[in-house]
């Protein structure tokens, strides 16, 4: 009884002495939050609340998990330590880890020592290259379901008290709401574009499906209608595919598979499928490869879906008889596959929208059909693979695009070519 009574006035006294910094860290919660809401791109958002949750309760690190309901497992998405593209793929298993548990039960969870917790999950510690102890929980709820998981973590164990399990509570119900706006106004934006570009093909096949009804038309005029028709309805066919393929890329949601890719090989492959297009334009395809390159770590049919739309837009805005040349070798660090043609070239105006989506350089004679979202394609790839494209253009003379990759194991030494 005395002890108890002991122990209560010493909590007491100890909670008097921490209001003062109670108060100053409630105030510092307003501020961070206030932060938080003015910022809608995810990924920002997503490092303002590790920050914010890693100050607020002054421990070492603090990462942040996502749940993936096509996978069921939770992602790290942003962590305040170094955390690049690739770790963002570990997945945690939901039913035998710390943020699994959280998640799962949608309550927090304070671990003393994750040594001695079953429940820990040790590749994370390999992952984050940091020797976990003590652990602080909190689930991410917004409206009726779990987004993900709040972590805070700290290399000596028991360090974590409940005036920090109040302040991560507080700062993760500001967060869950902040995410949930952020990916609605993500998809909406995306939507809202789409719809919008979907109009014109619509109204082109509006108006031959109705004049096709009219007894008057000649034979030339009704065929020529059927092929209007069947080239839009081939746009929208494309448009939804590209698009579909695009908003699967920007919602994050999208896992890379990682395999050694020997970039040779795949050029030669994406040729093989362009040649037939190239021919029937009288276009020569060159390579000048170097053969000596290691195999880079790299999601293969996405990197071909990246070279294939560079090497189509090399062909479809090149002229009869003109030239695309293909080139990989290695620069430094890096990995340079350069995608080079003698076509029309791009305005340099243009220069820094043709990756946005949908974006087309303006062309009177609509000489050329695509649906704008290829590019955008290939830059969210090349960026999952740490990696980044340049465009280099000279109006009526080519283009020439080139993929940076990071280069993996040691340099290359002898570069003979083909
Ligand atoms: P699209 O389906 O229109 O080809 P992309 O996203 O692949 O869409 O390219 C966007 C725009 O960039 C194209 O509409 C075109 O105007 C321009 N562009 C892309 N590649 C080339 C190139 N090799 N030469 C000239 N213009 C290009």
């Amino acid at each position: 009884m005395n002890k108890n009574k002991s122990e209560r006035s010493a909590r007491d006294k100890s909670a008097i002495t921490n209001y003062p910094r109670l108060l100053n860290r409630y105030a510092r919660l307003l501020e961070l939050t206030s932060d938080m809401v003015s910022t809608l791109d995810l990924g920002t958002l997503l490092q303002h609340i590790v920050d914010a949750a890693k100050e607020l309760t002054e421990s070492e690190e603090a990462s942040l998990l996502l749940y993936d309901p096509q996978t069921h497992l939770l992602y790290f998405q942003a962590a305040t330590g170094p955390l690049d593209e690739k770790d963002k793929q570990t997945a945690v298993p939901a039913d035998q880890s710390i943020a699994g548990w959280i998640f799962t039960h949608g309550e927090p969870l304070l671990v003393e020592d994750a040594k001695t917790d079953p429940r820990f999950f040790r590749e994370v510690d390999v992952l984050t290259r940091f020797q976990t102890r003590s652990i602080l929980g909190v689930p991410l709820h917004a409206k009726d379901k779990t987004l993900g998981v709040i972590e805070v973590v700290n290399k000596r164990k028991g360090t974590f008290q409940e005036m920090d399990l109040k302040l991560l509570q507080s700062l993760a119900a500001q967060a869950a709401i902040a995410i949930e706006n952020s990916r609605l106004f993500q998809q909406s934006d995306l939507v809202a574009e789409m719809v919008h570009e979907l109009r014109t093909p619509l109204a082109a096949l509006t108006a031959a499906a109705h004049l096709i009804q009219r007894h008057e038309l000649e034979v030339d005029q009704r065929n020529k209608l059927c092929r209007t028709i069947y080239g839009e309805v081939q746009r929208l066919n494309d448009m939804t595919t590209d698009f579909l393929e695009l908003a699967r890329l920007e919602s994050g949601r999208v896992r890379f598979v990682r395999e050694p890719v020997l970039l040779e090989g795949l050029i030669r492959e994406c040729l093989e499928v362009i040649r037939p297009q190239a021919e029937s334009e009288s276009i020569t395809l060159e390579t000048e490869i170097d053969r000596s390159l290691s195999p880079v770590q790299a999601d293969r049919n996405r990197l071909k879906q990246l070279l294939l739309n560079l090497l189509t837009n090399a062909i479809k805005y090149n002229h009869r008889g003109g030239r695309v040349r293909v080139h990989l070798h290695r620069k430094g660090d890096e990995l340079l596959l350069t995608v080079e043609d003698t076509g029309r070239g791009i305005p340099s105006e243009s220069l820094s929208r043709i990756f946005d989506r949908f974006y087309r350089v303006p062309d009177k004679e609509a000489s050329v059909t695509g649906t704008g979202l290829g590019l955008a394609i290939a830059k969210r790839i090349a960026e999952n693979h740490d990696g980044r494209i340049e465009v280099d253009s000279e109006p009526g003379r080519g283009s020439k695009f080139t993929l940076h990759l990071p280069a993996d194991g040691s340099p290359a030494t002898s570069p003979p070519t083909t």
